[in-house]
């Protein structure tokens, strides 16, 4: 079932890529795999699936023992990141897609034993919940990263607005793409279940995939 999910999502990302005049190679599906249990996430290992994503640190600590055999999975957080957290975070989690502030990279240069991928979360809505950064401070936060020795800025993050339509959200991917490329920054991380298409066509990179793998939450997000 899991193993089957993934092929259609593959299939999803291969044929968008394919209008886009893109290479499917350069896009990293993310299997997001929050409120999940770990056998779940055992079961995309075993059908080739490497890369997770998780959004609740105090979780993925009680799912990620098990799941140690797992070597060469590499596990993404995609949620809120309290500063409280970044110490374990920085311990659990190979890339921290949700960096919105120079005290939360500052933090996480500090707390990690070892080298940690950084995306930049950047809030192109008005919307009130939503977090990340204004877009007028990327630039400042990317220039503090970079000089951070133990973190490696890859990409830009973006959590569009929810709506049905897989449309809605392609302005806003359009307005990450330039951001990332005004800043010299080259990855993108944008796009889930419902508008990956839309995503891939705007130059994700990286797209977060929950729903479609691993079927419905019970909680909402
Ligand atoms: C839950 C989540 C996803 C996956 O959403 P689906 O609609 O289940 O694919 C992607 N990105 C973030 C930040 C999430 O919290």
């Amino acid at each position: 079932m899991i193993a089957d999910r993934i092929q259609a999502v593959r299939e999803r990302i291969a044929r968008a890529a394919e209008r886009a005049k893109r290479d499917p190679a350069e896009i990293t599906l993310i299997a997001v795999s929050k409120v999940k249990p770990a056998e779940d996430i055992r079961a995309a290992y075993e059908a080739g699936q490497r890369d997770f994503g998780e959004s609740y640190v105090q979780e993925f600590q009680q799912k990620a023992p098990p799941l140690h055999d797992l070597a060469d999975a590499r596990f993404h957080f995609i949620g809120k990141l309290q500063s409280n957290k970044t110490r374990p975070a920085a311990g659990l989690f190979h890339a921290i897609h949700t960096v919105e502030s120079v005290k939360i990279a500052r933090r996480l240069n500090d707390q990690t034993q070892r080298p940690l991928d950084v995306f930049l979360e950047v809030k192109l809505s008005d919307e009130e919940a939503k977090s990340g950064m204004a877009p007028e401070s990327v630039s400042e936060v990317a220039d503090y990263v970079r000089e951070c020795e133990n973190l490696r800025l890859l990409g830009l993050m973006t959590m569009p607005p929810w709506s049905e339509d897989p449309e809605a959200p392609r302005p806003t991917f359009r307005r990450l793409r330039e951001l990332a490329e005004s800043n010299g920054i080259r990855e993108l991380s944008m796009g889930m279940s419902h508008d990956l298409e839309t995503a891939v066509e705007e130059g994700a990179t990286y797209v977060r995939v929950g729903t479609a793998i691993f079927g419905k939450r019970v909680r909402p997000q």
